[in-house]
């Protein structure tokens, strides 16, 4: 075994600490990285405190892992030692499965291995990247540039691909209006990505204060979400609406916002189900949908679309000690707009 250490909560109660672990020894198709930086998801904040389901503990959160590779099994060809590396949200699926022979892991028909807070598939509990190494099959491993900069980096593995994924799928781009509700770590790969493919974008924010960040993110508008004259004057305005919206929101109010046909993606993850009123879908033929994060290839392909196109996150170098205070701030909206963790303060 890998002898590990990382930040862990013990129970849904208490805080972040250090804590030491043991990874599995690298088999002939995995890669151990050494992790150099990791990005701070709300997920992490949902998963640790049982937002969405009890949670196995202890926990090791993080999915936005980017480092070294310090050594690879015999098998492996695609990598070799001292590769830039990055892991996401998966660490494996079925690999046979309909969806995962399209390049679906994501939607695996057994369920993908999330790369924390899950058993991997004989039973042992996977730890994410608030750590200082990680093994992971080679399937599961991305590609990384030298040519951005690296921290900036890692919250493409979540927030990127979860944003680009839904945003090529229904083919936003040119001639389309598309609103990205709230302005956060997803929120704002969002308006990269929705500006970069050429859609007008209007960022949808409770943050009056985020006004100029947005704009300078590339947003062509801001509407402030509590100012009932600016929200009526983009009533039944919108092609798309990217819903990252982390806590229980008002769906009539925005599906309001959607011109006939519309349709409402929604990426996040609120802990309590939506409620929609019927006539707010019917009275404008209006679709919901949601999407989760993205395949292995679609990653990649993100990954490198975003090298050629000098894309990254916007973040704060945070230490892992200042995780607590992280996510306080990040629960109250406060981030511009991810905390990456600089895993050399560990
Ligand atoms: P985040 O950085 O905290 O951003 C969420 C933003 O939502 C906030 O900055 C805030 O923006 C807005 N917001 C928060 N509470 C709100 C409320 N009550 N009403 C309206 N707006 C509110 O979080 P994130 O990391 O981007 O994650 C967002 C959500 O996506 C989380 O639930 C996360 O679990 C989920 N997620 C889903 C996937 C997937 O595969 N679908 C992947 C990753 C994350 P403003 O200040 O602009 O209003
Ligand atoms: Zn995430």
């Amino acid at each position: 075994m890998i002898q590990a250490k990382g930040y862990a909560a013990q129970n849904a109660e208490t805080d972040l600490a250090p804590w030491e672990f043991q990874r599995r020894d690298v088999g002939p198709h995995d890669i151990q990285i050494e992790i150099l930086y990791c990005g701070v998801c709300h997920s992490d904040l949902h998963q640790i405190k049982n937002d969405w389901f009890p949670g196995i503990f202890p926990m090791v959160p993080g999915h936005e892992i980017v480092g070294r590779i310090v050594q690879v099994g015999n098998h492996v060809n695609k990598f070799r030692i001292g590769d830039l590396a990055g892991v996401g949200c998966m660490v494996d699926s079925c690999q046979v499965c309909e969806n995962c022979q399209a390049g679906l892991e994501q939607y695996c028909a057994e369920g993908n291995t999330q790369t924390y807070n899950n058993l991997d598939r004989s039973g042992v509990p996977t730890y994410g990247g608030y750590s200082n190494t990680i093994v992971v099959r080679e399937e599961f491993v991305l590609h990384i540039s030298d040519q951005l900069p690296l921290a900036a980096t890692a919250p493409l593995l979540c927030a990127g691909i979860t944003t680009y994924s839904p945003l090529r799928h229904w083919k936003v781009g040119k001639g389309h209006k598309l609103a990205v509700l709230g302005l956060g770590g997803l929120g704002h790969m969002a308006v990269k990505f929705g500006v970069a493919f050429g859609a007008e974008v209007t960022v949808l924010s409770t943050s009056p204060n985020k006004e100029a960040a947005a704009k300078a993110l590339g947003a062509h508008h801001f509407v402030v979400t509590t100012d009932e004259s600016q929200l009526k004057a983009v009533k039944g305005a919108f092609d798309f609406i990217l819903d990252t919206v982390s806590a229980e929101h008002d769906m009539d109010l925005y599906l309001s916002l959607l011109k006939t046909s519309g349709t409402q993606i929604c990426v996040g993850v609120p802990s309590k189900p939506y409620a929609i009123q019927p006539f707010s879908l019917l009275g404008g033929r209006k679709s919901i949908a949601g999407s989760g994060i993205g395949g292995i290839a679609e990653t990649q392909e993100m990954l490198d679309f975003c090298a050629a196109h000098g894309i990254v996150s916007d973040i704060e170098l945070i230490d892992i000690k200042d995780i607590t205070q992280a996510y306080e701030r990040m629960l109250k909206g406060d981030v511009r707009y991810r905390f990456v963790i600089d895993m050399a303060t560990l």
